[in-house]
This record gives structure tokens, C-alpha cells and sequence, in this order.
């Protein structure tokens, strides 16, 4: 018998973000106590003023195709917001709306990435990325970065894994998994090269609205002349307004390139849900206090994770300037015995701490960085304050 399975499929991995989640909801099925920090998802519901966006659209019979890159009313909202938050002039040519941001960036790789050519993604990166990118035939090419420069590839760094297949950089600002951010003068400094070697940048602003410390978040194109060209944007509503499961992201990019991805789109998918899509028009449209007030409590979270991370012996983490993750340093808890139990890989102590403490985490490795676990704190305080307590007292069995 022939094979089933295309090698590209089968070289490809599941989300590790969304195992982990799955691990933890059987658990919890199965009756076991889980603090579940694995999946970066805000735990609130969707503003009701969104919620009844839709049920308008609903009851007004917008539940029929719409045009597969979105309705115009929608992408006009994005084009405006753009133009209100970084004086970014797009017109609608320049947007796809799609089934979510990952969706968005499926796009985008499949439409400019050729077999064989190479995207640079700096590492720890977002466990979909180098997937994706390799779903479309290119080649991830992922660049170090160090703890030390909380995380951020230096101009430097990148120049030196240019090469003559290298087609794109990939971006995540502010960062999932770390919550390190970019200022406008680091970004800057790498788009230099982005010109000097002449890349395409596609750049994951998904978390623009979740910003903590002083460092204004600054959108890639507008750091330098010429990157709107060479820029494909992707951004969405799941994050900045809880809506996670609506599944509305998109794309902003040069006419071209989206002009492709649309007609990829009308072919594997049609439009996004036509209700979600009326639904993301009022997020972005309506009110804006809810982003506000959920920012608020993620604030205190963020603050609650770095002290707890700074109190307990042996963990560390950067700087959280962005997001909801806390991605933190465990290296001086492997190649340790925890009962009868050696373990040795940030994998092992992830799956273990699930299964002795019921503390849900996703491992380092399945963002490229070894050694290191990421904690989402788009959860409640209750859950955070007991999921360290827990971490505390596995770390503690460490011999
Ligand atoms: N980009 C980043 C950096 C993310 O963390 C996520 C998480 N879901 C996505 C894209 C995808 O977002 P969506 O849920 O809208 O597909
Ligand atoms: N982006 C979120 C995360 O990293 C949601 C899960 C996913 O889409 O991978 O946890």
C-alpha cells in the first residue's frame, strides 16, 4: 500500500500550547483539581455590547457568505484604527479578515514563502510559527536570543543568519511566549537590516493593546520609510477583547500579496463567520472601556507572576513588558530527583508538575527554548495564588 500521509503533513507537529490545554481539561473532566496556566486566552467573556452586535446581525438574517476577504464595514475599522493608533494610511485593498490571526499568518506564509526559501524567527517564538512556515515549504530559521537581552534579537544577530534564500523575518511584538516588547528605536535598528538585506517582515502585533510598563508599543511599519511595502501586519480581536472563539483576525499587507491571499482564502474557506465578522466591527467600533478595565486585571496579575517568580529560589524571568505570559527560567531544577523521579528536560518537570500538582504550564522546547516554562496569566488571581504556591513546593522537592 502507498503512504497515507503527505511527508508535509506528517512532519508536522500539533500545537503544544493547545495539548497541554487538552491534557489539562481531561484531568479536570476526570474529577483532579487543575490551576490550567497553559493557554493564552483572556478568561473573560466577550463584552456584552459585542455579544449583542451579533445577536443583531443574527436577528437581522447576516448569517449568509459575505465577500471571502470580510465585509467592507470591517475592513474600513481596521484601515481607520490603524490610521487612529499609528498613522498608518492602508486602504481596504490592503486587508484580508480571517478565521483568526493563525489563520492570518497561514495566509501570508503560503503566499510568499516559495519551497526551500527561509524565514527567520527569533527564538523563543510562538509554538504555530515555525509549523506554519513549514506547512508552506519554507524553511524556519530560528535565531538565539538570550535572557539577558530580555529575549529581543539584536541587529546583529539577525545579520549574521541572512543568507541568499532569506525571504522574510518574522516579528512578534509584544511577544508571545516571553512578554518582552520592542521599542521603536530597537525596531529601528532591525529594520536597517530588513532594508540592507531586503526582507519582508511579517509582523504578529496580535497583544498591541496589552501593554504594561513605560515602553510605548510602536507598529513595525512606521519605524523607518519603505517597510509598508515589505510589511505583511497580522493583528486580530481574540486577544484585546476576549474573543478568543469568534475566530476574527487579519492581515494588512501590500496589495499584491493580498490580492493572493484573497483569492487562497475564497478557495479554502470562504469568508470568517459572517456574525463574528459584525461582531468584530462593534469591538472595534463600539465602546472602548472593556479593554481598559480587563488591561486592569491583567496588571495585577502580571505583577502578582513577577513577584512570585523573583521570591521563589532559582526561577527567573525577563522583563514583561507586553501580553499575558510570564516565561520563566527553570534550569536549576533539572537533572534533579523529585521523589524516585529523575528529571531531566523542561518537558518532563512540565508534565510532572501537571500530574503531581495539578499546575497546567507549556514546556520551553515547544517555543524553542529548552530549559524554560511558560505560565499564562490571563487567569484569575485565586488561580495564579495557588498555582505558585504549588510551583513553589515542587520546586522544594528537588534534590
Ligand atoms: N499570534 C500570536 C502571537 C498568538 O499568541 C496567537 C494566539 N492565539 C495568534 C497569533 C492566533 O490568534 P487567533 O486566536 O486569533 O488565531
Ligand atoms: N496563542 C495562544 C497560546 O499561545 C492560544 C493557543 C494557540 O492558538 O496556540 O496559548
Amino acid at each position: 500500500m502507498q503512504n497515507t500521509l503527505s511527508r508535509r503533513i506528517s512532519a508536522l507537529q500539533p500545537s503544544a500550547t493547545l495539548t497541554m490545554a487538552a491534557k489539562a481539561k481531561e484531568l479536570k473532566a476526570a474529577g483532579h483539581t487543575v490551576y490550567d496556566l497553559s493557554l493564552g486566552e483572556p478568561d473573560f467573556n466577550t463584552p456584552a455590547h459585542i455579544c449583542n452586535a451579533a445577536l443583531t446581525a443574527m436577528n437581522e438574517g447576516k448569517t449568509h457568505y459575505t465577500v471571502a476577504s470580510g465585509i467592507p464595514q470591517l475592513k474600513e475599522a481596521i484601515i481607520q484604527q490603524y490610521t487612529r493608533r499609528h498613522g498608518l494610511d492602508y486602504s481596504t485593498a490592503n486587508v484580508v479578515v480571517t478565521n483568526g490571526a493563525k489563520h492570518a499568518l497561514h495566509n501570508v506564509f503560503t503566499v510568499l514563502i516559495d519551497e526551500g526559501e527561509e524565514v527567520i524567527v527569533p527564538a523563543p517564538y510562538w509554538v504555530s510559527y515555525a509549523e506554519l512556515i513549514k506547512l508552506a515549504g519554507g524553511v524556519p530559521v530560528i535565531v538565539e536570543t538570550r535572557q539577558e537581552n530580555n529575549f529581543k534579537v539584536t541587529p546583529e544577530e539577525l545579520r549574521a543568519v541572512c543568507t541568499p534564500k532569506t525571504k522574510c523575518l518574522l516579528l512578534c511584538n509584544p511577544s508571545n511566549p516571553t512578554g518582552c516588547m520592542y521599542n521603536g528605536e530597537e525596531l529601528g535598528a532591525l529594520a536597517d537590516v530588513v532594508l540592507e538585506k531586503d526582507l519582508w517582515v511579517v509582523a504578529d502585533e496580535i497583544y498591541e493593546c496589552l501593554i504594561y510598563g513605560d515602553t510605548k508599543f510602536v507598529s513595525f511599519p512606521t519605524v523607518r520609510p519603505g517597510l509598508t511595502e515589505r510589511t505583511c501586519l497580522i493583528n486580530g480581536v481574540s486577544k484585546t477583547y476576549a474573543m478568543t472563539g469568534w475566530r476574527i483576525g487579519w492581515s494588512i499587507a501590500p496589495t499584491a500579496v493580498t490580492k493572493s491571499m484573497i483569492s487562497l482564502q475564497s478557495q479554502e474557506t470562504s469568508n470568517p463567520c459572517s456574525i463574528s465578522q459584525y461582531a468584530a466591527l462593534e469591538a472595534i467600533n463600539g465602546p472602548q472601556e472593556c479593554v481598559a478595565e480587563m488591561l486592569v486585571e491583567f496588571k495585577k496579575r502580571r505583577e502578582f507572576c513577577a513577584k512570585r517568580i523573583a521570591e521563589i529560589e532559582g526561577l527567573s524571568c525577563p522583563v514583561m513588558g507586553g501580553a499575558f505570559y510570564a516565561f520563566f527560567n527553570i534550569k536549576a531544577f533539572l537533572g534533579k530527583t523529585y521523589g524516585e523521579k529523575f528529571i531531566e528536560t523542561d518537558t518532563e518537570w512540565c508534565l510532572e508538575l501537571l500530574e503531581k500538582k495539578g499546575v497546567a504550564l507549556v514546556m520551553g522546547s515547544a517555543f524553542g527554548a529548552p530549559g524554560y516554562a511558560r505560565a499564562s496569566y490571563a487567569t484569575s488571581l485565586n488561580v495564579l495564588e495557588e498555582a505558585f504556591l504549588k510551583i513553589e513546593e515542587f520546586t522544594k522537592e528537588a534534590k
